[in-house]
């Protein structure tokens, strides 16, 4: 970000930071440069796009709100901690690296002066003088395009597709290892067809991530292509360019790359939250055909163990999360909701809050923490106190009663929900037994769960959580062509995993409600509207909103 100061332009943030820490570089995402390493991800905020549904609004549509949580850090201290935290490189992502050109600028220097990679994220919609000025220092860069049409970019409040084109022949030109990455959108197909055809005319080698759109932010929930549909796409991108990837997609096999000689699977990935990616296991750096990798770098099976399905956009999603379990008790002020999130970001509370909220009490401990950050300590209280208040009548009522067996899959029927994510303990709040317990995964031994695994587990219930729009009719499809779940599929016992839509980071209350429902019909548990309507009056009494 920008302002004029004495006829210059200057920046208003220098050297300044939001978010800093060690990751995966599949997780950013770049999936042929330096495979299973670990980088330092940097960002600062702001954007010069506006995109629909974009993830990391919190950060880009309104950054004045997150000013305070800026950390100023000369480069040569960005770069010590990214040797500290042992990265093979830094990289500029989250958000848009050109509204800090010149602190991106010192910090690839600093970078290369100490040995390490730079690289970077970014729309692409640089100017020339900003393309000459970055290009020689970087060593990667992952372009988001938005389509390939001026539409599609005007959208996104720019006048024409042009220059984000521009920008990717100049890096590849340049010698920069690039990938791109492509957003789509129900019902513009041809848009992603297109750009392929535009890369495709560049390098056909060119990795090609198709991000099937996700209406973070109040994006139009009508353009969310459906899991099939975004498979039936990459499809037909396929035959166009060498390597087509499919994010945000459990269960997808389109993760993976294959050796471009033989089709053997070289680095098999599985879905890992937004625009993220996990390895699962690498061969070694030839191919048994005999055939070298297709990647820049050298592989390394050490791979990081990552935050489960958090994706690379973990500091945003929890900035978001915090920013609405501040506006429940009431702490709406912008000032005011700006310093909490600054002290959760100084304090590291962001690295550990999905553990913290994975229960009941956990979560309701938090928001009490979050309300008396923001200067509302009764307030959070009396929430708290509510929340528990209806979360144990519903304990109560199914206490003592037979638990059924429930398997949680996120989104497909072999991707099982981790045992350590807050549904699961929503289901024994519920009164059932959550055999994911049972489910052995280690996070470096990224192994597939086998349909075998699963079904040996034989759960009565079983509740699948929606990633892509899916229906209880598709989802069971996919359990019958996966040969995998046939009892509860025979029982008509397959639900999607209940949410209160009406509720934001308060909806799992009603879930609770609506499972205890399932599991114990005739319990007398209170059904999801009465709870729905007992939380949210619980939320105007102590004045606040649900964003
Ligand atoms: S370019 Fe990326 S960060 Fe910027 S508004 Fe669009 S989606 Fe968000």
């Amino acid at each position: 970000m920008y302002r004029g100061a004495g006829g210059a332009v200057v920046e208003v943030f220098p050297d300044s930071y939001l978010a800093r820490y060690p990751t995966a570089v599949e997780t950013i995402p770049f999936l042929h440069f330096w495979p299973g390493h670990t980088f330092y991800a940097v960002s600062s905020v702001g954007c010069n796009l506006t995109c629909p549904g974009c993830v990391s609004a919190i950060l880009t549509a309104d950054p004045h709100t997150l000013a305070g949580a800026l950390v100023h850090l000369p480069p040569d201290d960005v770069v010590h901690e990214a040797v500290e935290a042992d990265c093979r490189g830094i990289l500029f992502c989250i958000n848009e690296p050109a509204v800090s050109l010149p602190t991106v600028l010192r910090l690839a220097e600093a970078s290369h002066d100490a040995g390490l990679l730079f690289g970077c994220s970014t729309n692409g919609y640089l100017g020339g003088d900003t393309l000459r000025a970055l290009a020689p220092l970087l060593d990667s860069v992952n372009v988001g395009l938005k389509g390939s049409s001026d539409e599609s970019y005007r959208a996104c409040g720019a006048a024409s597709a042009g220059p984000a084109y521009q920008a990717i022949s100049h890096f590849y030109d340049a010698g920069v290892h690039v990938e791109v990455s492509a957003v789509y959108m129900r019902g513009r197909e041809d848009e992603v067809l297109s750009t392929a055809r535009r890369i495709a005319a560049m390098d056909t080698g060119i990795p090609f991530q198709i991000m099937r759109f996700m209406p973070f932010s109040g994006g139009d929930r009508e353009r969310e292509p459906t899991a099939r549909e975004a498979e039936d796409l990459a499809e037909a991108v396929s035959p166009i360019l060498d390597h087509v990837y499919l994010f945000n997609t459990p269960g997808t096999a389109r993760l993976s790359t294959r050796c471009p000689a033989c089709g053997d699977i070289l680095i098999r990935r599985g879905f890992n939250g937004p625009m993220g990616a996990r390895n699962e296991w690498m061969s070694e750096e030839l191919c048994g055909c005999g055939e070298r990798l297709p990647v820049t770098g050298r592989m390394t099976p050490e791979w990081r163990s990552e935050a489960r399905y958090a994706g690379g956009y973990r500091p945003t999603r929890g900035l978001e999360l915090v920013r609405n379990m501040l506006a429940v008790a009431g702490v709406t002020g912008r000032e005011t909701q700006g310093r909490a999130l600054a002290a959760e970001l100084a304090g590291g509370g962001l690295l550990t809050l999905h553990e913290r909220i994975a229960t009941p009490q956990g979560f309701c401990s938090a928001l009490q923490a979050y309300a008396a950050a923001g200067g509302r300590p009764d307030e959070g209280e009396r929430l708290a106190s509510c929340i528990l208040r209806i979360v144990s009548g519903i304990q109560d009522a199914v206490a003592g009663r037979r638990r059924p067996g429930v398997y949680a899959a996120l989104g497909h029927p072999l991707v099982p929900l981790y045992a350590d994510k807050p549904e699961i303990s929503l289901i024994t709040a519920a009164g059932g037994y959550p055999v994911n317990h049972d489910i052995i995964q280690d996070d470096l031994d990224a192994r597939r769960v086998t349909a075998h695994e699963i079904d040996a587990l034989r759960p009565e219930i079983v509740f699948y959580q929606e990633v892509a729009p899916v229906d209880t009719g598709m989802f069971v499809q996919v359990c019958l062509d996966a040969g995998v779940l046939a009892e509860a599929v025979r029982r008509d016992t397959v639900y999607r995993l209940p949410t209160g839509t009406k509720m934001g980071c308060l909806g799992w209350v009603t879930s609770i409600a609506a499972m205890a429902g399932i599991f114990h019909p005739d319990a007398g548990c209170p059904a999801p509207e009465v709870v729905e309507e007992e939380v949210l009056s619980c939320v105007r009494a102590v004045g606040g909103e649900i964003l």
